[in-house]
């Protein structure tokens, strides 16, 4: 596994595996100078693959319209407290069966990939879990030092 500063590299993977596959040749950090501008977020080098967060508020059944618009693909909606940027969000049930359903293996990861998140929590949208061998979305994982979701 190396590390590089270049988004063009060809040796990059993108985005999450549907089933297992070796971890990249290379991987995607910040500069030097960028991390060194200082840290947003602790710096936290190990995450568990806890599985995908549930919803935060209390679901409600698909009403008739909605399942004459979607059939029956959707399984529950969760409405969003009022002032939020959307109205709430449909969940199927195979996303309501993942909640929480991670693998629960920790996986440490190089120094400079840890201050790379550690200066922009974004920075990743998907991260490798040696548990399950594959790159799935860091909402999926927290970190063990204070069990905070990653990427947040
Ligand atoms: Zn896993």
């Amino acid at each position: 596994m190396s590390l590089t500063t270049d988004r063009n590299d060809p040796q990059l993977t993108h985005g999450v595996d549907t089933s297992p596959t070796p971890q990249s040749l290379k991987y995607l950090i910040l500069s030097d100078e960028e991390r060194a501008k200082g840290f947003v977020r602790p710096y936290r080098d190990a995450y568990t693959h806890v599985g995908p967060p549930g919803p935060e508020s209390d679901l409600r059944d698909i009403t008739e319209e909605e399942r004459d618009r979607f059939g029956d693909m959707y399984a529950k909606f969760e409405p969003y407290p009022a002032g939020s940027s959307s109205r709430g969000r449909f969940w199927t049930q195979q996303q309501l069966d993942q909640v929480g359903k991670g693998c629960r293996v920790s996986t440490k990861m190089a120094r400079e990939l840890s201050e790379t998140y550690a200066r922009e929590p974004r920075f990743y949208g998907a991260t490798y879990c040696v548990g399950c061998s594959m790159h799935l979305p860091v909402v999926e994982f927290t970190w063990n030092a204070d069990g905070e979701r990653v990427g947040s």
